[in-house]
């Protein structure tokens, strides 16, 4: 089974806006898949589709083999989402930011991967620092750290990289390689398509709420 599956995904707003317009694909297990296209062409309505966020007009979304309408709760569970906003308490820790999204997701203390989760995202070391004290970069690591509190097997970025230096990027990258290279299977969109060459193995393109294509990097790119 896929990691996350749509099909026939479609988002009118109120007021007309058709942003997805029957969008169907796949996201395989383990991918590093990213979602293409140019502003305002619906990669973020997808995405806040499957976190919940935004409620489709139709079609069908399974994450991890779970219907988001039948059981949200379930699907939700599988899902980790990096928000654009770099919303943190100034005056919370690392450690205890974890700690907080973990006690609400119903980790048990014992099973908690605090530690663990600030290595992998580089924080290890601000583990006990105010978030205040933290650049950009190290705020949306932390905010990846966040999202993988309840150890979900989905990754999902909205624009990661947005507002983040161009040269000080790399740090979130390895961050996120790091996730994937632990199994997590991460879906981000960007509308550059140099990160989405650099980092995914797959990608889809939408433009105006459709598909446009959907390959393995390599073979889209020979084609481009
Ligand atoms: P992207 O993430 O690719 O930039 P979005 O999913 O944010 O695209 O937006 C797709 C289209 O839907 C755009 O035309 C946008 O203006 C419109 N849109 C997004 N959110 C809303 C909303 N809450 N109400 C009405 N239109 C919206
Ligand atoms: P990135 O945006 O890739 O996360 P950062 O802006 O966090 O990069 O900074 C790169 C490095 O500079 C960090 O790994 C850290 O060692 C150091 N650094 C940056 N900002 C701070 C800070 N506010 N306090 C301590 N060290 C910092």
């Amino acid at each position: 089974a896929a990691a996350v599956s749509v099909t026939g995904l479609t988002k009118v707003y109120r007021g007309g806006k058709r942003a997805l317009d029957g969008v169907s694909l796949d996201v395989p297990r383990g991918a590093f898949f990213g979602l293409l296209g140019p502003n305002g062409a619906g990669k973020s309505t997808l995405i806040n589709i499957l976190a919940g966020l935004v409620i489709k007009t139709a079609g069908t979304a399974r994450i991890w083999d779970r219907d988001i309408d039948r059981t949200p709760r379930a699907a939700k569970a599988a899902i980790g989402v990096v928000p654009q906003e770099l919303n943190l308490d100034p005056f919370f820790t690392p450690r205890e930011l974890l700690d907080v999204q973990a006690g609400m997701y119903g980790v048990p203390r014992a099973e908690r991967r605090t530690m663990e989760i600030l290595d992998i995202v580089g924080l290890a070391d601000k583990a006990d620092s105010y978030a205040r004290t933290l650049s950009g970069g190290m705020r949306r690591r932390l905010l990846v750290a966040k999202a993988m509190v309840h150890s979900p097997p989905v990754l999902v970025l909205d624009e990661p990289t947005a507002g983040v230096d161009l040269e000080l990027r790399q740090h979130l990258w390895e961050a996120v390689r790091g996730m994937n290279a632990q199994g997590v299977t991460i879906l981000l969109t960007t509308h550059y398509l140099e990160e989405a060459e650099q980092l995914c193995d797959r990608i889809a393109i939408i433009n105006h709420g459709k598909l446009a294509a959907l390959d393995t990097t390599a073979a889209l790119l020979g084609r481009i």
